[in-house]
């Protein structure tokens, strides 16, 4: 944005982008799930992990122990003792020698909406963590004087309240790869389900194909002046759990914006603006939409 639309236009317009959606929720029937959420959203709700940080690994070892390996040593494992619910996590190495992190803890039946429940979820990831950084350690070659140095200051919560906008991306959107004319970024990334149990679900789009994310989905149904961006876009749970990661998140969010400094030029709801003319400026910007 050029300076000379920074900072000097009135409040008209919002961006909802902080993950659970709290402005859009104060109307519960824009939302897809509340604070009483029916026993099939909550059975269907993604899993919540606590990350957690190991140091002093040998990377030679650690690096020659495939995925396959380690899934088959936490399959072996978890029958003599540790308690492992997830069976297919993963561990990452970083830029910092000996330093790995690990995405394998899981906490399910957890409404990320009721604070009770993600208190427990923040003791039950922690004690979790602990429980896997033991594993590597007595179990995984390479992490034999590897200790825990650092945790997720905040459990990760994959999934909770979305709007309901103007449209819904749904599961069949994304499989079949569908674009819409009013696309406002695009996705290749599998449904990926971290669901209750020790698997995970990843159901994959064509070879090469996007789905487009429709700029309807980031307006919530009457509500003036409010876009939303991220994780609580407008989005059935299978495809909410495709277009969910970091990318397509960060894209969502050039598109609110742009359209917010759009809408105020224009004089008009975001809701109403002159969309062929927002995917123009997205593109002029670097947006792949096509
Ligand atoms: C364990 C885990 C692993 C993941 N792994 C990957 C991965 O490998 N790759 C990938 O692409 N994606 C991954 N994801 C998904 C991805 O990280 C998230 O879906 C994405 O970051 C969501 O982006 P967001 O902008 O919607 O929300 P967030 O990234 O949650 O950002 C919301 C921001 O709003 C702030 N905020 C909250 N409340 C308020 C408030 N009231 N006022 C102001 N600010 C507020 C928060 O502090 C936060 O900074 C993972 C998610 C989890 C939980």
């Amino acid at each position: 944005m050029d300076s000379s639309r920074r900072g000097t236009r009135p409040a008209g317009s919002w961006v909802e982008s902080h993950g659970r959606s709290c402005a859009v929720s104060t109307a519960r029937e824009r939302c897809s799930f509340g604070p009483a959420p029916t026993a099939l959203e909550l059975e269907k709700l993604q899993s919540l992990t606590t990350t957690f940080r190991v140091s002093n690994v040998d990377p030679e070892q650690a690096n020659a122990v495939k995925h396959e390996r380690l899934v088959e040593l936490m399959e072996e494992t978890s029958r003599r003792g540790y308690n492992l619910p997830r069976l297919d996590g993963s561990i990452h190495r970083t830029p910092i020698p000996g330093s790995y992190v690990a995405n394998m803890t899981r906490i399910s039946d957890v409404n990320p909406l009721v604070p009770e429940d993600l208190t427990r979820a923040e003791m039950e990831g922690r004690r979790q963590a602990m429980e896997y950084a033991r594993f590597l350690s007595d179990c995984v070659p390479g992490y034999g004087q590897a200790t825990l140095d650092w945790l997720s200051t905040q459990v990760g919560v994959r999934e909770s309240r979305r709007v309901i906008g103007e449209y819904t991306l749904t599961r069949q959107d994304v499989l079949e790869a569908r674009k819409f004319e009013d696309g406002i970024a695009l996705c290749g990334a599998p449904i990926e389900e971290h669901h209750a149990g020790s698997g995970t679900r990843w159901e994959y789009l064509p070879p090469g194909e996007t789905v487009a994310i429709p700029f309807r989905s980031l307006v919530p149904q009457d509500a003036p002046n409010l876009l939303v961006a991220g994780r609580c876009l407008s989005a059935s749970h299978d495809a909410h759990a495709a277009v969910r990661s970091m990318g397509q998140c960060m894209a969502m969010g050039q598109a609110a914006g742009t359209a917010v400094a759009q809408a105020l030029d224009e004089g008009v709801d975001a809701r109403d603006l002159d969309v062929t003319h927002l995917r123009s400026t997205l593109v002029a910007d670097g947006a792949i939409l096509e």
